[in-house]
Parts: structure tokens; sequence; C-alpha cells
């Protein structure tokens, strides 16, 4: 269930994000320190301790104090180190302002999910999140095909990435200007040379992207009808043929055409991903209609439910639900019991003394109750607020609801 995991690890990776965007400073004085993992440690800290000899220079008394708290802080948990991790890291220290004057210091240490590009220092009122932000865009990858009878270009998509595969220049003659031969033997010249030309492609499109295991769909543009004739005719292999997902006009059907195409399909491909959502929410809502809720199972009891006895097919949870899963103790009379709070609440009294509670355990409801799933080798599906089954899963449904693998028979 290696997707159960990377969806959680991901949405775990968007929460932290979403903290550290909350958190600003009085001044400039968060720093956000990021480190390549073939950056030498010891060239890192002699770094800082240059940053740190010049902040005190910083005019007012105590953001000068706390930056080089927090620079001091990073050199001390640096000592830890002997490199980088695999994929690097990045801290994020600094005093975050509270309320009033008051201010609390904060260190985090990430290791991002994918390589950190390069090194970056930066002390700001806020902490620089841009490079982890565009780790979490979607990695989804699409291929590209721009050809009309001049030249053709093949790339691929990587999440916003573009990168150019190939460039077929062609010899296929003009039709126009050329006067002396026969008219139609030169006509016959340009279809065999055309059509050697789309045989190039066509194999030099199925030698990229027949090893691309993952590949979601492929756009092709160009100007004219001559790429709807490309496909049409069988150029590419039949199992590419079957991945086209549209047709875009572009001008050019160069190294510009594959941007071009890929600006022109930007609509369609976040669609794609909202109705991959729609579509699973809607199987749901199909299932909860029939007499006793058919395969459909929703909010948080009933999901608890049925995830402990192995009926959850597919669990649908919300982006949006903020919610957490504590364990609580009462001091007074060692009374337990597990609850689930909203992300800011607060325990409470107990039930049987009325003392105050005590919080001793918390978990992030999503989770939670992903790794539950992840027990039942159900298959986790994470769906957005963007659409409006997505935004129907969390307030009709509580944010939780499952397709499952057998009825649980309720009347
Ligand atoms: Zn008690």
């Amino acid at each position: 269930m290696a997707n159960t995991i990377n969806d959680l690890a991901k949405y775990e990776f968007k929460r932290k994000l979403e903290d550290l965007r909350a958190i600003s400073g009085k001044a400039t004085e968060l720093i956000s320190l990021y480190i390549p993992p073939n950056k030498v440690i010891s060239d890192v800290a002699s770094y800082l301790r240059d940053e740190y000899a010049q902040s005190s220079n910083i005019k007012s008394q105590s953001t000068r104090k706390n930056v080089m708290a927090a620079i001091s802080s990073i050199l001390s948990r640096l000592k830890q180190y002997k490199y980088p991790p695999e994929n690097g890291m990045v801290f994020f220290v600094g005093h975050k302002s509270i309320t009033g004057d008051l201010t609390d210091m904060v260190a985090h240490t990430i290791e991002p999910p994918e390589p950190v590009q390069s090194y970056l220092y930066r002390c700001d009122s806020k902490f620089y999140l841009t490079p982890l932000e565009e780790m979490l865009t979607e990695k989804d990858c699409y291929g590209l095909i721009t050809v009309d009878r001049s030249e053709a270009a093949i790339g691929f998509l990587r999440g916003k990435r573009i990168e150019v595969a190939a460039y077929i220049p062609s010899r296929v003659p003009s039709k126009h200007g050329r006067g002396g031969q026969s008219q139609r033997r030169f006509e016959r010249i340009i279809e065999i040379a055309a059509h050697e030309f789309f045989k190039k492609v066509g194999d030099t499109s199925n030698s990229t992207f027949l090893q691309e295991k993952n590949m979601k769909g492929i756009l092709v543009g160009g100007p004219g009808a001559t790429k709807k004739f490309f496909v049409e005719n069988n150029y590419l292999h039949h199992e590419l043929t079957k991945k086209v997902i549209e047709f875009f006009d572009t001008g050019y059907t160069n190294e510009w055409g594959l941007r071009e195409l890929v600006e022109k399909a930007a609509g369609t491909l976040t669609g794609l991903d909202l109705m991959r959502e729609k579509k699973i929410m809607q199987r749901f809502m199909e299932e909860i209609v029939k007499s006793s809720g058919g395969l459909g199972a929703y909010g948080e009891a009933e999901i608890r439910y049925v995830l402990e006895i192995g009926a959850v097919d597919t669990l649908l949870l919300s982006e949006g639900l903020r919610m957490k899963r504590v364990t609580i103790k009462c001091q007074n009379c060692n009374y337990i019991d597990a609850k689930t709070l909203f992300e800011d609440a607060t325990p409470g009294q107990c039930p049987k003394c009325s003392s105050s509670l005590q919080i001793t355990g918390t978990i992030d409801l999503v989770g939670e109750l992903s790794k539950l799933a992840e027990k039942s080798n159900s298959t986790l599906q994470l769906i957005s607020n963007e659409s409006d089954e997505g935004k129907m899963l969390l307030k009709a449904f509580g944010g939780a609801a499952a397709i499952l693998r057998f009825s649980i028979g309720r009347t």
C-alpha cells in the first residue's frame, strides 16, 4: 500500500507547512535555512558564524538578541549531523510573536520529501517556504507532442516542470513554389517524405514514452490538422494512442510549442484531478442512497467501526478535516479515555470527579484514520475541498466516509 503512505506523508507535510506559514515575527528575525544534500556541514557552520558576527550590528536590541539566539540554536542543532540527510534539510528557527510584546522561540527541522535544490539563508518576518511548497504540487507525469509537417518536439510535463526529450526537424519539402518537376510526381515525393517524418516522430515518441510507467496521458499540439492526422493514422504505439487526452492548437511546434501546449492544457489537467475525486464521491453517494446504506459508511464513529472489522475498501477523508484524536487522563481519579476534539479545543472536565482533564497523547485525526486504513489494506483517498463533492464530504458526512468491501447489513 505504498499509495497510502505517500498520500499520508504528503498530507502531513502539507499540514506542517500550514503551521509554519501561520508564524510571523515582530521584526525580520525568523531564519529559514535550506541545506542541499551535498553541502558540507562545516561550510554551513562557518557561514552561520559569519552571519552571527554580522548580526551584532543590528540596531534594535530585541531583534539583535533574537537573531543571534536563532543562529546559535541552528549551530547547536547542526552538531548532530556529520552529513546532511538524504534529501538535505531545512531549519526554521526564530521568535514568533504571540500577543503584545510576547514572543516564543520556535525551532523546526524538516527533512523534505524531495532533495533541497539550492543552499539558501534568509532572515525575514515570515519563514520562506516557496521551495517546499513547490514540492507539494502534483508530480503527475504527462507526455507532450507538438507536431506539424516542418518539425516536431517531444517532452514530458512533470508537476509543473517541462522536460524536452527530442526535437525532430523534417525534410519534407514545402508544397508550394516548386517549378519544373511534374506536379503529381512532386506531390508523391512530398507524401513519402511526410510519411517517413511522421514515422520517425512516432518511433521517437514510442521509445520515449513507453518506458515511462506512470504517465497519466498524452497531450498533442500543433497548428492545423496535422496533429490529428498523426494520431489517427497510427504512427503512435496503440498503447500510447489510448493515452491521448486531447488536442490543442499551438502556434509553435518546437520547445516553445511544448510550453504553449502546457499553458493551453492547464484547465484540462486541473479538471482531471478533480474528476478523479468527483467520481469516487459519486460512487459513495450512489451506495448510501440504497436501502440499508449499501456499501457506504460515514461519520467518525461508523468509520472507526468498519475499519476495525476490515470492511473498508476505500477510505475517503477530507483534507479540510481539522480534528485531533487525544488520549486524556484525570490526574485526580485516573479516569482514562480517548476523544476526538477540534484542533484548538481543550479536553474539559472529568466526568467522574469534575477535575480538569489532561491530554496525554495527540494525533491528527486524518493521520490516525489513515493508519487504521493502512492496517486493513484499504485504499486511502484524500479529497480536497475544491469540488462541490469535496465540500459535501466535509459538511454533510463529517469529513470521513468509506466504500465498503461488504455490506454491514444495517436496517
Ligand atoms: Zn477524575
